[in-house]
């Protein structure tokens, strides 16, 4: 007898229990190994059996019909069928033996089975599609009065298929919060949202319904809809009703109202030009008084008639009377360009970056691996214990309750362990991805100055120095953060010898006057400090990079036989060739604190 092999995808999505076309295949193929089954053809059809007219599966049935085959394996009688039509031609067939034998992974349908059986089965595949749009219709909107949104979450929230409800997404719900408490401020618009949300990766097509391109950040469109989502402090609409959601909200009713208010205020077609924030807007302080520096947009109309539009950047004067800087959009855009191609990590060095980052990880790992390894061998030892435990109980050596009291306590402790162990495997390299993220940011420097992409350039600005930066008379400076400190010495003043010098400074050791405390940069910065070598900013980084000790500590691992070293250690053995070390304990802590 040949064969026919007949594989259907579910496209009814509430079908949970079907496997893919490929597990449906492989699963097919073993029967029909098993089975010796002489298969001529395997069919692949990929729409829903709910109508007649699968062309799949017309193109199999005609072969059938012309005695190409004898048989069909599938993987449940419902992939063959959901409709009246098709099941009656199968059953018409089957009983008039052009189809001698039918082989599912349940069971096998011959000729003279039970007709009523078959007609069964087959119906009952049919109801369950038509049930099926009834009450999903019905369904959804019985979960929306339960107050589960019965839709896709957005952004910041996860379905959960297991319990059908909407869960706070731990990953990108603070980004999303923080990217209302940015708005609120007034001073992002809804490039500078995007971009953030960009940053954090939050992209177009990381949701439902955004499909289009993807891998961009999102369009001003969603931004604004993502700010006006009420979904956010606990409520929703759904079919033109408001209800009030079960789900967490992320973001407080106090909050919200303030971002609301923000995109009224701009979606006011009368508005004051200071209400429309230019690219630079929020980057900056006022040097002299600590207010913001704002923009202010300014047009001239010559007598031509040609009209020119300036952007002025200015301090906010908010704590009164201030001279504060005040410059032109092109000039402060050409200054902050300069200061951000003076933190360009150039070609070379990233790949030496790359290079030690790639054999740091490679010995975390190591680490890694003989933490779990001990792990696992008191895992076993455990499990010596529990069957010990059992074979005393099997002697009657000890009563029941003290056995299962016993053995609680046991499989607890193992439980504990290797939740331990996955801990530790996760842990292990989790310092290595901020790295490859600042290499990638340092490396791209060069390009973001030269382009004219203001946000941009705003939000590497803010990467390197937070809220550090101020505005000088003419000037932008700021504090960057150390390992972006670190870079821009090292370019600049570059060791004489290869001795590494101290990189950090002692912060808070003693008061220095303002502005110019810790690593104030000025733009003409020709660093005093000391030369600084292009490991130290790498070493920055690597210092978050957990020890032995942190991961064993992490994986409650007491003793420490046969493993030593501690950060510091680990430190210093890794500047053990070099002629002093690299920190003192006291920039160590510091620097873990980072
Ligand atoms: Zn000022």
């Amino acid at each position: 007898m040949r064969y026919f092999l007949y594989v259907r995808k579910s496209t009814d999505t509430e079908d949970k229990q079907v496997l893919s076309i490929e597990a449906q295949l492989a699963e097919l193929r073993a029967i029909a190994k098993r089975d010796g089954l002489d298969v001529v053809e395997e069919f692949i059809e990929k729409r829903s059996a709910k109508t007649p007219g699968r062309p799949v599966f017309e193109e199999m049935m005609r072969r059938v019909e012309k005695g190409e085959a004898q048989g069909i394996v599938c993987w449940k009688i419902d992939r063959l069928s959901r409709n009246p039509v098709d099941s009656g031609r199968i059953s018409w067939l089957l009983q008039e033996a052009t189809i001698g034998k039918i082989i599912t992974h349940e069971r096998i349908y011959l000729p003279h089975d039970n007709v009523l059986l078959m007609s069964v089965e087959f119906g009952m595949a049919n109801q369950y599609i038509r049930d099926l749009s009834v009450n999903v219709t019905r369904g959804l909107r019985q979960k929306a009065r339960m107050g589960i949104y019965p839709s896709s979450a957005p952004l910041g929230y996860l379905n959960d298929p297991r319990t059908k409800t909407i869960v706070v997404d731990r990953k990108k719900a603070p980004t999303i919060r923080k990217a209302f408490e940015m708005y609120a401020k007034g001073k992002s618009r809804y490039e500078d949202i995007a971009r953030f949300l960009f940053e954090k990766g939050i992209a177009t097509g990381a949701t439902r319904g955004w499909t289009k391109g993807g891998g961009k950040p999102l369009k001003r469109e969603q931004i604004a809809f993502l700010l006006s989502n009420p979904f956010y402090i606990g409520r929703f609409r759904y079919a033109g009703e408001m209800y009030e959601g079960k789900h967490t909200p992320l973001v407080s009713r106090e909050l919200f109202d303030r971002v609301q208010k923000v995109l009224r205020e701009r979606s006011n077609k009368n508005r004051p030009p200071e209400n429309n924030p230019q690219a630079y807007c929020g980057l900056l302080s006022c040097a002299s008084c600590g207010c913001a520096i704002t923009a202010e947009e300014k047009m001239k109309y010559q007598k031509n008639g040609n009209t020119h539009r300036y952007v002025y950047y200015r301090c906010t004067k908010k704590r009164g009377v201030c001279d504060g800087a005040y410059l032109r959009e092109e000039k402060l855009d050409a200054e902050l360009s300069d200061l951000l191609s003076r933190f360009h990590l150039p070609r070379h060095w990233a790949q030496e970056m790359e290079r030690m980052a790639a054999q740091d990880a490679q010995e975390a790992e190591q680490s890694a691996t003989i933490s779990i390894s001990a792990l696992r061998a008191e895992i076993i030892a455990l499990n010596g214990k529990i069957a010990r435990l059992t074979d005393l109980f099997v002697e009657q050596d000890i009563e029941r309750g003290e056995y299962l009291t016993r053995k609680r306590v046991l499989q607890d402790e193992r439980r504990q362990l290797e939740e331990q162990v996955l801990k530790v495997e996760q842990n292990a390299a989790h310092w290595l991805e901020p790295l490859r993220e600042w290499i990638k940011d340092a490396s791209m420097l060069d390009e973001i100055a030269k382009s004219e992409d203001l946000s941009l350039k705003k939000s590497s600005l803010q990467k390197i120095f937070g809220s550090n930066l101020t505005l000088h008379a003419r000037e932008a400076r700021g504090t960057p953060k150390p390992h972006w400190f670190s870079l821009v010495g090292g370019k600049e003043n570059p060791p004489k010898n290869s001795a590494v010098p101290i990189l950090v400074d002692l912060r808070g050791v003693e008061p220095r006057p303002r502005p110019c405390h810790g690593r104030v940069l000025p733009l003409n910065y020709r660093p005093e400090q000391g030369p600084i070598s292009t490991e130290t900013s790498y070493q920055i980084f690597r210092a978050r990079k957990p020890s032995l000790l942190e991961l064993r500590e992490r994986a409650g691992l007491k003793d420490s036989a046969g493993v030593q070293g501690s950060l510091s250690n680990h430190i210093f053995r890794l500047s053990a060739v070099r002629t002093k070390p690299l920190y003192n304990t006291r920039t160590l802590r510091e620097i873990r604190m980072l």
